[in-house]
């Protein structure tokens, strides 16, 4: 299989791989004492890259839309409380298999795919078994037989503290964090709403056998926004900007008629016709779209894939996920694009006992009926005991009119946190009563990026041979290095002065620049194409003379020749006017 630049997909991976290690950008963990699998170093080029990255994401999704989303950070540790509220204790897990000769363990669904081509997202553990048992699937290592396949939870837990009932967790996602200070966040920006919270920071999954580099890790970075809307009234003012765009689709409907091919639908059709069920979430596809033509991806090399219900995570109602091409491993998620309803923000009600609803005003005043706890004393006394002040407790912290959140489904007995009271205690009273606002949770649309994924995706997109040249054609914008600063002739003391003081100047004025001197300078342009210098300014005779440079473009190796005094604001303004060019679609 080839791709457009000529360049055997099959062993892209490793070219890349092999240049990342040698020039810096990545490198596998803990290599001298032999490595451990889904931890990866970021190296010089690695961290500029990553960061110009997560810079570019920041300031689409947050600083463009600084009315709107704003940027938190609360810590990678939670109590178990929070996850448990989450459901991550309980559902965050993926199948595990046993070989029962050598120990070996694999994620089951990763081995039936690998050996038997078989679907098996979402597929429950007794399937997976039936599967392994009908096709014979061995473990690949040893040949042994495998065990039968149990869930494992991928959160890495820990202790806080000195004491081991203390029990806390590394969190696989940063959104709790929005979830848990939402109340918080609302404060400080005065009530504003919408709203979306973003975060970005480490996350932790303990992969069960992770094997495809920098895609599948057991730590990376998350970029993330919760956005909070009122489920009453779900319209998206900004639509308007995307939604002419086209993004390609499959739907699950599609993939439930085996159609494989996405196909390109208008975002505004999209939400009229029911296809991206909450307009907020159809405008962050759109701006994701964006966002990823911007990283360099081609338009037919992105698609939104809605997953089936089987196949979405515990807290979603419509899930699309952003897939993008890749050589080896063909299409792969960059980004999840969940509706998680009022879920998280209803649970951590739950058990924080803690309000988290969003007051609204109403255009008029409404009749509703009200509801009042009333206790019966006694009879709480009579029955509880020395318990009695525990219920009371219990209950002064419940707001009646929610009473039937805490109804235990199966004991039919009212549960606040540990407390169990049986429902005939207290009498609900109603009564009719004027309002002027009303209390609602807002619902949840979620994009979810992996930064080091992305960083994948960014150099698989950019590594080009051109004959023998090797060359990361990086956007501008997010190269790790701009400017290669090139003297003709290393000897030549005026040359390297002139050399030197551009340099400076260059990274006084905040542009990346590396100075090299040495070898030849077709040797130096090809080690600037090879880290993806988009510009190299090279100072020769006609410098000293008249005090201009020569660029040379690393995509196409034209060269033009600009005055020295001008270099800074070219390099910005054609840097900045190929960032709008994508931008511009989102800021209309
Ligand atoms: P999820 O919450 O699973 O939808 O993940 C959100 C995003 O994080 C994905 O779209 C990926 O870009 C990234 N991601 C998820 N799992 C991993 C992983 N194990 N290693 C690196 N990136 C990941």
């Amino acid at each position: 299989m080839k791709d457009g630049d000529n360049i055997d997909v099959g062993d892209k991976y490793d070219k890349i791989m092999k240049l990342a290690v040698r020039r810096g950008f990545y490198w596998p963990s803990y290599e001298i004492y032999g490595g451990v699998s889904g931890f990866f170093d970021l190296g010089p080029l690695g961290v500029r890259l990553k960061n110009n990255i997560v810079g570019l994401w920041r300031k689409v999704f947050i600083e463009l839309h600084q009315d709107l989303v704003v940027e938190i950070e609360t810590p990678i540790i939670a109590p178990e409380v929070v996850f448990k509220a989450s459901g991550h204790v309980e559902s965050f897990t993926d199948p595990i298999v046993e070989c029962v000769r050598c120990g070996r363990k694999f994620r089951a669904d990763h081995l039936i795919e690998a050996a038997v081509n078989i679907k098996t997202e979402g597929l429950s553990v007794d399937e997976l078994t039936r599967i392994i048992r009908e096709n014979d699937i061995r473990c690949p290592s040893c040949q042994g037989p495998l065990s039968e396949v149990r869930t494992f939870n991928l959160l890495f837990k820990t202790t806080i503290g000195p004491y081991s009932d203390n029990v806390g967790y590394l969190r696989p996602e940063a959104a709790q964090g929005m979830f848990v200070s939402f109340k918080r966040v609302r404060e400080a920006m005065r009530n504003r709403f919408p709203i979306g919270i973003a975060q970005i920071g480490r996350v932790s999954r303990n992969e069960i056998s992770p094997r495809q580099g920098m895609i599948r890790l057991r730590e990376f970075t998350i970029m993330e926004i919760e956005f909070f809307f009122d489920p009453d009234d779900p319209r998206c003012d900004l639509l308007y900007r995307v939604e002419d765009r086209k993004i390609n689709i499959l739907t699950a409907d599609m993939r439930r008629e085996e159609i494989q091919e996405p196909q390109p639908i208008k975002i505004s059709e999209a939400v009229d016709d029911g296809v991206i069920k909450i307009p907020w979430q159809a405008y962050w596809m759109g701006v994701s779209d964006v966002f990823a033509e911007a990283l360099g991806v081609d338009k037919d090399n992105i698609y939104f894939e809605e997953k089936l219900p089987h196949e979405r995570a515990h807290y979603a109602q419509q899930v699309f996920d952003q897939m993008v091409k890749v050589s080896r491993w063909g299409w792969i998620e960059i980004s999840g694009h969940a509706y998680r309803t009022d879920y998280d923000l209803s649970r951590h009600i739950k058990f924080s006992n803690q309000s988290l609803e969003v007051v609204k005003t109403l255009d008029k005043p409404m009749k509703i009926t009200e509801k009042k706890i009333k206790i019966d004393k006694l009879k709480i006394i009579e029955r509880y005991g020395g318990e009695s002040s525990k219920i009371f407790r219990a209950l002064s912290k419940v707001d009646p009119s929610e009473i039937h959140r805490y109804i235990d489904n199966n004991t039919g007995k009212i549960l606040i946190n540990d407390v169990e009271i049986d429902p005939d205690i207290i009498v609900v009273e109603e009564h009719e009563k004027e309002i002027k606002t009303v209390k609602f949770i807002p619902h949840v649309v979620e994009p979810s990026f992996g930064a080091e994924r992305l960083l994948y995706i960014v150099l698989d997109n950019s590594y080009t041979e051109d004959g023998e040249r090797v060359l990361l054609r990086f956007k501008p914008y997010i190269a790790p290095i701009h400017v290669a600063v090139l003297p003709l002739l290393e000897n030549d003391e005026s040359m390297v002065k002139i050399a030197r003081g551009i340099y400076k100047k260059l990274i006084a004025n905040g542009v990346s620049a590396i100075y090299d001197s040495s070898g030849s300078i077709g040797r130096r342009y090809a080690r600037a194409d090879e880290i993806g210098v988009p510009y190299a300014v090279t100072v020769d005779h006609q410098t000293i003379k008249d005090g201009t440079v020569t660029i040379r473009l690393r995509d196409d190796r034209s060269q033009i020749r600009i005055s020295e005094k001008d270099l800074i604001s070219w390099i910005r303004k054609e840097t900045e006017e190929q960032l709008w060019r994508h931008l511009d679609n989102i800021m209309m």
